[in-house]
């Protein structure tokens, strides 16, 4: 008898995915915290606002209204009537109520997307930076990830030519994130027309639009590529109630495609996996869509003024390149000219080398660009108070200073 070793029964595609550096970092910092150090988080992808009391308490009244039972796996009528109304006047986009399937978070509508179009092989375009989820939920749906990148100096957009020359028969998916995490870049009506074109030259590729952050949106509204002619059908919209309306623990998204049979094919994923979303609380959602949105406008106009303060902030550290964020609560200064230096007996060699001397050394908890497939950056949340972001960021200068 061999002794039994659990790690050998383990899957291939569990195997495949790593454990995320963001939940590494935070789970150091909390780490650090317990061990009753002053540590200020700048890892934390969530607003640091609570949900709007009317749409809690919407869901309290469903809750006593006895929506306590299974509802239908795609989310219920009402409810994906009300997301392709809002589609349609917010977005211009058309998708029938058909087309829309409600799911556990905008996470779980990515994965119900790659499950019901990716076939073992199948090559999925990932415009680096990309959110560090994207590439476990690709791989585990046994698709390829053909990752691009683009740098700070192209605003972190990869253009459309570069897309058009990756692409083959075998690209099933493109992947766009607009507004980015972890970049802010958002892409324009224009950049969305070009990469339209390289898509339409392959009748079998898809778009999958995750459109998260549409509500944290700063200079100008967020345009949305299944909006543009003929796209409808090519695009899966992703979108959900996590960070607009600062709703992450309910679990409540979307994916939405004019393409019925693609949506069916996602409603059986869901079907397959977990029967549905929450039912009071996607009864809650249709008084978050309905409702006042003047709690939404002030969130955004806050993450505003914090976005402002980080980048000028980070913009005067000799050493750090920033980007100013279009969109979302995250921005992804460069800092590859910090790498190779050192501070006293620490040799930074890595932005990971970085992010872990200034969390043991300075306590400020930051994520490695790497999680997000760039080695030249490092990500900062201000989903915090503006008191925590001068704490952090005059720990980050300190820091920078010390490095020669
Ligand atoms: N897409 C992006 C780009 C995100 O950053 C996140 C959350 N971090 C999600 C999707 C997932 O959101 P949800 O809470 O709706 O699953």
């Amino acid at each position: 008898m061999t002794a039994f070793d659990p790690a050998l029964s383990l899957s291939r595609r569990t195997a495949a995915v790593e454990e995320a550096a963001i939940i590494r970092m935070a789970q150091k910092a909390r780490d650090l915290e317990a061990a009753g150090h002053d540590v200020v988080s700048l890892t934390i992808g969530e607003p640091d606002f609570d949900t709007p009391a009317h749409i809690r308490a919407a869901a309290t009244r469903a809750m006593e209204a006895g929506f306590t039972h299974y509802g239908p796996v795609a989310g219920f009528p009402e409810l994906r009537a009300a997301i392709s109304k809002k589609l349609k006047e917010e977005n211009g986009i058309d998708c029938p109520p058909a087309g829309i399937v409600m799911a556990n978070g905008a996470k779980q509508a990515i994965t119900n997307a790659c499950f019901a179009v990716l076939d073992p092989g199948d090559e999925v375009i990932m415009l680096a930076p990309f959110w560090a989820a994207y590439e476990g939920i690709v791989r585990m749906a046994g698709g390829v990830p053909v990752v691009l990148h683009a740098g700070l100096d192209e605003g972190f957009k990869v253009p459309a030519s570069r897309i058009a020359a990756a692409m083959s028969e075998r690209t099933k998916l493109v992947m766009i994130n607009t507004p980015c995490n972890p970049s802010g870049a958002m892409f324009d009506r224009a950049e969305l027309a070009a990469i339209a074109a390289a898509i339409a030259a392959h009748p079998h590729a898809l778009v999958l639009a995750d459109e998260i952050y549409e509500y944290i949106a700063f200079d100008a509204a967020p345009s949305s590529i299944a909006a543009l002619a003929g796209m409808a059908a090519r695009t899966i919209t992703v979108n959900g109630f996590s960070k607009g309306f600062a709703m992450t623990g309910w679990r409540l998204g979307w994916g939405a495609t004019a393409a019925e049979p693609v949506a069916r094919a996602m409603a059986k994923v869901q079907g397959a996996f977990t029967a549905g979303p929450n039912a009071f609380v996607q009864q809650a959602a249709i008084a978050a869509l309905e409702g006042p949105r003047d709690e939404v406008a002030r969130m955004r106009a806050t993450y505003q003024r914090r976005r402002d303060v980080i980048v000028d902030l980070l913009a005067a550290m000799p050493g750090v390149r920033v980007y100013r964020p279009a969109g979302t609560f995250y921005v992804f200064p460069e800092v590859s000219a910090l790498l190779g230096r050192t501070a006293g007996n620490h040799r930074i060699d890595t932005v990971e080398d970085l992010c872990d001397w200034l969390l043991d050394e300075h306590k400020v908890a930051t994520v490695p660009g790497t999680a997000f497939g760039d080695a030249r950056s490092i990500r900062l949340s201000f989903a915090t108070t503006e008191a925590e972001i001068r704490k952090g960021l005059a720990r980050l200068a300190e820091a920078v200073a010390q490095l020669s």
